[in-house]
């Protein structure tokens, strides 16, 4: 326990088939606040056993529940209204993703409002799931119908821990699956905080479980889980490869949201106080833990040097603070396993390649797991620093030559999450567009997205799309009616 001190520590139980419970074992693990290093939360440590009784209390919910015959206007309304709590709730909800997350208490507050936005579309598109009627050449009605996949089980990260809570239940509600959704040991608080609200807001019992454990002894079991039909997975590379392969001896349906290294190009023709203001944005925000960071910032050779030392300017100026002031720029990294993680990656750009600005903890907190927003130039795109996955705040910044040479080297990367390429030339942008090799791109910008749009991976960043109208395909199984209109005997034998 870092630091010894507890103060005003709360006791959370998890949410099983509609109750409150401990785990089977009574274990429980502390939750931090990273920008104190004080213990702010005991939670269960749910185990496989844990994870059978959600399974099946979800199962349960699918097959005998009310769930299977509540009508899409119903799943609607029920998501309208979980929405309005979380509008309700904004503040509590807000102060305490910041407390558990280190993040700053403004980027909180917008999160949480996406979190009401994302209930209130999927509350709409409920009731647009619509089927097809099949052209097919003999006397008969052929349908497609759209049906729920199941029994999801959600494993999300911590880096918005009830964002991505929410994008996982509302686009699962919607279709009308129920859920075991396990949020990330490091930021479990606001998840439980929402199911408080599942049965007001009319969620039968066993519809949505929030179990709360570690990924080897909680979330894999819920992988390998016969009766769980799909697992939606949004986190590190290297627990996504795992997934698919535990997965795929009970041939579950696998959605997978990875890392990312994303390339931010800046041709020289771009303007550039907004391209410093991109580039430091695309990487920084949410102290760089994101997986669509711009954290290989690919600049023009003919600006680059005047970059560098303006973004560098900049960097120094973003306020590092306590998460909870209202004017800090900057939090704390989430955890000190993070911390570490992201630390080491320092040390290793330091041997790597050049540092405009940071490098090192922020000394001007004694405890918190603080970092000063680090730059990195002349940095090779074969760099660790430039191939690997950091999350944390630490730009690698990559000069280029031309177009083709800036294509090159953005595509260069085993991921392919996200891009951003700034120009005042659209050919130049739309060449750009064309050739990224990424899931999402932005033109002049770098990372607003909204819930009406995908999101996802090309190559090692994942596969699925979440969100939109995309997101819900991944919940829906399609089914192919043939209806004889013939009365008469086939008259084959
Ligand atoms: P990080 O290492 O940055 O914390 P992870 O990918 O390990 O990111 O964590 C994302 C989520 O995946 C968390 O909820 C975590 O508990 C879970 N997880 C980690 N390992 C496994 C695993 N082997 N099986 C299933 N879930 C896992
Ligand atoms: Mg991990």
């Amino acid at each position: 326990m870092a630091g010894g001190v507890t103060t005003d520590v709360k006791a959370y139980s998890m949410f099983i088939d509609g109750e409150w419970v401990a785990s089977n074992s009574a274990k429980t693990f502390p939750v931090y606040d990273p920008s104190t290093e004080e213990v702010i939360a005991q939670v269960p440590e749910a185990n496989a056993e844990d994870v059978n009784r959600a399974v099946a209390a979800a199962k349960a919910a699918f097959e005998d529940g009310p769930w299977a015959t509540t009508t899409a206007q119903e799943r609607g309304r029920v998501l309208f209204r979980l929405a309005e709590k979380v509008r309700q709730n904004l503040p509590m909800l807000a102060e305490l993703e910041c407390r558990n997350s280190g993040k700053p208490i403004v980027e909180a507050e917008f999160d949480i409002t996406d979190v009401a936005t994302c209930f209130e579309y999927y509350g709409g598109l409920a009731t647009k799931i619509l089927g097809y009627v099949n052209p097919v050449p003999d006397n008969a009605m052929s349908l497609s119908l759209k049906e729920a996949m199941g029994v999801a089980g959600q494993i999300i990260p911590w880096n918005y821990p009830l964002l991505m809570a929410a994008w996982k239940l509302a686009t699962a509600l919607a279709a009308g699956c129920t859920c075991v959704l396990k949020p990330a040991e490091q930021t479990p608080l606001t998840a439980l905080e929402l199911a408080r609200w599942f049965g007001e807001v009319g969620l039968p019992k066993g519809v949505v479980n929030v179990i709360t454990g570690f990924g080897e002894s909680c979330g894999s079991p819920l992988v390998r889980h016969p009766d769980v039909n799909k697992i939606a997975f949004t986190g590190s590379a290297a627990v996504g490869k795992i997934i698919v392969k535990e997965a795929a001896d009970t041939v579950k349906r696998v959605t997978l949201e990875l890392g990312g290294k994303s390339p931010n190009i800046f041709f020289a023709d771009a303007d550039f106080e907004a391209a410093i203001d991109g580039a430091l944005f695309g990487v920084f925000i949410n102290q760089g833990e994101v997986c669509s960071a711009g954290s290989r910032i690919l600049v023009q050779k003919s600006i680059y040097k005047k970059f560098v030392e303006a973004m560098a300017e900049k960097a120094k100026k973003i306020k590092l603070g306590p998460p909870m002031e209202r004017d800090t720029k900057m939090g704390a990294l989430v955890s000190k396993e993070q911390y570490e993680r992201v630390c080491s990656y320092l040390e290793i750009g330091k041997k790597e390649a050049k540092v405009a600005s940071g490098g090192w903890r922020s000394d001007k907190f004694a405890k918190g797991y603080y970092v000063q927003p680090t730059i990195f130039y002349d940095v090779d795109n074969n760099a660790r620093i430039a191939r690997e996955e950091v999350f944390g705040p630490v730009a690698a910044v990559i000069p280029f030559e031309d177009e083709k040479d800036a294509l090159k080297i953005a595509n260069d990367t085993p991921y392919g999450l996200a891009a951003a390429v700034w120009t005042r030339d659209i050919f130049k942008a739309m060449r750009a567009v064309k050739a990224l090799r990424a899931g999402v791109v932005w033109v002049n910008h770098m990372q607003p997205t909204y819930v009406e749009a995908p999101w996802g991976g090309y190559k090692q960043s994942g596969f699925g799309r979440e969100l939109g109208p995309w997101g819900i395909e991944e919940y829906l199984e399609t089914k192919q009616v043939y209806i004889n209109l013939n009365e008469s005997p086939i008259g084959w034998y």
